[in-house]
């Protein structure tokens, strides 16, 4: 009777202890999708902190969107561009980083990523839904506002323009930063591992519990198909894969596809003949901007993402 109280006993604690784990095992996962910098921002974590990981990361995706989204009149950018020639803007040091740092890559790119593009952007109004084709006048008039050199940063975290038309769009740089962000919150927690994906600029870092040998692996998207059907799959490890693709935005009119990537030669949807690049790099602002440059500019954008150590895929 004593024996058969013991083996009860014993299965009781065993069944708390095997409760007990797994709730602290459903705890140790974080999994949420929210719709911020107008995509769907995915986060991954792992750990014993990723619940406070997770919100904290959250809260950072919107601080960088607060500060550097051109259709908020509230963010920095937007106080740039309602700013006339000469007038003296002073900025945070995250709006002046991605500043200083894209502005590099206009010049490196030789304008096929200019950041001054927004008054053609504006015009293409990919955002709302309802684009339509701009008039050819409308296109070459914005396009007289539009050169990334009209943007200068004097140091003291201070940015003036030279034209009062100069308008600055950061869509294709500023999820690339609070991606770099978002994983550097990430690291102040406890985290075994977790993947960060901002609607195309992936990150991940440490262990991947559901991959072969912890790797984490990234696909590629084949361009028009279903979310989730990959061209190629990517092994990586503590970097970050970024693509700008067509299919990403973009209208059909006439049998024709007008997509959001601008060449700011034209003010057209760049003519390349490929559906998407993707950049594998370190810092996921460089590999955004990057990404963008190399659609314009095609095969010759090659050289420039290996000036930056990014590895390109084109598809
Ligand atoms: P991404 O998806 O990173 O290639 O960024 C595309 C977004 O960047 C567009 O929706 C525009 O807001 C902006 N953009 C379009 N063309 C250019 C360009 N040539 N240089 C810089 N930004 C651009
Ligand atoms: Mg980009």
């Amino acid at each position: 009777m004593k024996k058969i109280r013991y083996v009860l006993i014993a299965l009781m604690i065993g069944c708390l202890i095997f409760c007990f784990w797994l709730i602290s095992n459903k705890n140790n996962k974080y999994e949420k999708q929210e719709f911020i910098m107008d995509t769907t921002c995915s986060i991954t974590l792992y750990g014993k902190e990723c619940e406070a990981a997770g919100n904290a990361i959250f809260d950072e995706i919107r601080r960088i969107d607060s500060l550097m989204n051109m259709h908020d009149e509230k963010s920095e950018i937007s106080r740039i561009n309602r700013a006339k020639a000469n007038e003296k803007i002073k900025v945070s040091n995250d709006t002046y980083y991605v500043l200083k740092t894209a502005l590099e890559i206009c010049r490196e790119s030789d304008g096929a990523f200019d950041i001054t593009i927004a008054p053609v952007t504006s015009l293409w109004d990919f955002k709302s839904g309802k684009a339509e084709i701009p008039s050819e006048e409308s296109i070459k008039n914005a396009l007289l506002c539009v050169g990334y050199y009209n943007i200068v940063l004097d140091g003291n975290n201070t940015v003036y323009k030279l034209k009062d038309e100069s308008c600055i769009d950061l869509g294709a740089a500023a999820k690339g930063y609070a991606g770099d962000k978002a994983l550097e919150v990430a690291k102040k927690y406890s985290l075994t591992g977790g993947i960060i994906d901002l609607g195309g600029n992936i990150l991940c870092f440490g262990e991947n519990p559901t991959g072969d040998n912890g790797k984490w692996k990234v696909g590629i998207q084949t361009p028009f198909k279903q979310t989730g059907t990959y061209e190629k799959i990517i092994e990586i490890d503590n970097k970050t894969v970024v693509t700008s693709g067509t299919y990403q935005r973009y209208f059909e009119k006439s049998g024709k596809i007008y997509h959001h990537i601008i060449d700011p030669e034209t003010g057209y949807p760049s003519r390349q003949k490929y559906n998407s690049v993707t950049i594998v790099a370190d810092s996921s602002l460089k590999a955004d901007c990057l990404a963008t440059a190399i659609f314009v500019m095609g095969e010759k954008g090659k050289n420039l993402a290996k000036k930056y150590n990014g590895d390109v895929y084109i598809e």
